[in-house]
């Protein structure tokens, strides 16, 4: 009817148009809004051109056909797991169809980008009702457990709406497959993104802070108090943050992802630098075949299994801090042989034939002691385990974390009382506490390793203790 509108005799519209206030011209303006012919529907906008593959353009911008097929590639990479939920699906396959339309509307992509926040509780939804599997189970303050029959969310609602507890009684609890209960008070976004938690459907540590502040830019588009317009980048981006929430919702982390990324693989590197540290060489472990030292002056050479793809200029920002016996490094580092020479390396690595494997970096667990003024850096539980008896005094930190500074700097700020909570998932920063006390507290049940790894160090090596202010 939009459309067409401008096609009819203003005459025919005149009476009912002087009656309605914002309709100052007919035609060209309709209610205080500009009415286009469909060819200007057709052309593309201008805005959407000057966003090259590379990046804003400057003076530069691509022709139509180009920018339409670059925006609906940017679209196409994110695609969900088979097992998603067919509702989750569809909104989603809308969202990627209606952002190639962006290449003619500007605006479409603030659209996109507002509606992807509101498909999250969508995806919630849906797997809350996978996950329960038909019957979901209430618990009431006296402990009565209520099984609830839900073919769809809104019989969740349905539910809590009419079984609301009297003023001053608990709300409802949930009960999880484990046995465990926790609070649902009304279905809403908040109780779902901490039941994906408690089921243990998202994981990370740094991920938990941009749950809250995704649900919170999801509640500003849904009680909105401003104005904003985002571009392809923006509405991209948060197109596949959906995606990636999505599939890890229904198990299925994505490879290279930016939030909930699949087992990253780590090659046999190996790093080697000479007695003054001058420089580090770091490659890929089969170029040490017929490699030998130089004649010049003595190297040192370990082999690692790290992160490290030269392929992609990508490596482990931290790999030059590597020390074996402490976690330094982004992703988990092994040492696999060395300290020796470059041309021992080489015999070692002909005859074993290392292999790369793949590790999930995300919610590891790091020890931390606090003895004497010191805080000395992360260690692996099983190496804290395996600790000899003389370093084992003061109190231990067992700490979840995506990355070993996040579980160092929490354990600092508990130690000098900078505000870290203490116990349980931090508030403030990236870390949960799962235990602290002595060394055979924080360490029981944990199996210590064998032995403890070669004692390597780069010349770069952090200290690995520091003096903290008490
Ligand atoms: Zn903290």
């Amino acid at each position: 009817m939009g459309y067409e509108l401008r096609s009819f005799p203003a005459e025919s519209f005149g009476a009912s148009c002087r009656m309605l206030s914002g309709c100052s011209r007919f035609g060209k303006d309709t209610f205080g809004m500009s009415i286009k012919p469909l060819e200007e529907l057709q052309r593309a906008d201008e805005r959407t051109l000057r966003f090259l593959p590379g990046g804003l353009g400057l003076g530069l911008k691509l022709r139509p056909e180009d920018a339409a097929e670059y925006q609906q590639e940017v679209a196409g990479r994110f695609t969900l797991d088979e097992r998603v939920a067919e509702g989750t699906r569809n909104s989603y396959e809308h969202l990627r169809t209606v952002f190639g339309y962006g290449v003619l509307c500007y605006e479409i992509y603030t659209l996109v980008g507002d509606h992807a926040l509101l498909v999250i509780e969508q995806a919630l939804r849906d797997r809350f009702v996978d996950f329960h599997g038909g019957t979901v189970t209430f618990v009431d303050d006296t402990d009565a457990e209520h099984r609830v029959a839900v073919a769809g969310y809104d019989d969740v609602h349905t539910f809590l709406r009419a079984h609301r507890p009297p003023r001053g009684r608990r709300p409802w609890r949930l009960r999880l497959p484990t046995g465990a209960t926790m609070t649902f008070r009304d279905g809403t976004l908040g109780d779902l993104r901490v039941w994906a938690r408690e089921a243990g459907l998202l994981r990370g540590q740094r991920n938990r802070g941009i749950e809250r502040a995704l649900a919170a830019l999801r509640n500003s588009v849904a009680h909105p108090s401003g104005y904003q317009l985002y571009g392809p980048v923006e509405a991209a981006q948060t197109l596949h943050d959906l995606a990636e929430i999505i599939n890890q919702l229904w198990g299925a982390p994505t490879p290279g992802g930016r939030l909930y990324p699949a087992p990253t693989r780590r090659e046999v590197v190996v790093m080697a630098w000479p007695a003054d540290g001058s420089e580090r060489i770091t490659v890929t472990a089969d170029a040490l075949v017929d490699a030998v030292d130089p004649d010049d002056q003595p190297w040192q050479c370990v082999i690692l299994r790290a992160v490290f793809r030269p392929g992609e200029r990508f490596a482990d920002p931290g790999l030059r801090y590597f020390d074996s016996r402490v976690e330094v490094t982004t992703y988990p580092a092994d040492v696999l042989w060395g300290p020796g020479t470059i041309t021992d390396a080489a015999a070692w690595y002909t005859q074993h034939e290392p292999q790369p494997d793949e590790i999930d970096h995300l919610d590891r667990t790091f020890m931390i002691r606090h003895h004497a003024g010191h805080l000395y850096l992360p260690v692996r539980p099983q190496h804290a385990a395996a600790s000899p008896r003389q370093e084992r005094a003061g109190t231990w930190y067992a700490i979840r974390a995506d990355h070993p500074n996040d579980a160092y700097h929490h354990v600092r700020n508990i130690v000098t009382a900078a505000g870290c909570r203490p116990r349980g998932q931090c508030h403030y920063c990236h870390a949960e506490t799962l235990k602290f006390g002595p060394h055979r507290t924080v360490t029981a049940g944990i199996r210590a390793a064998a032995a403890l790894p070669p004692d390597v160090t780069t010349p770069w090596a952090y200290p690995r203790a520091q003096r903290v202010p008490v």
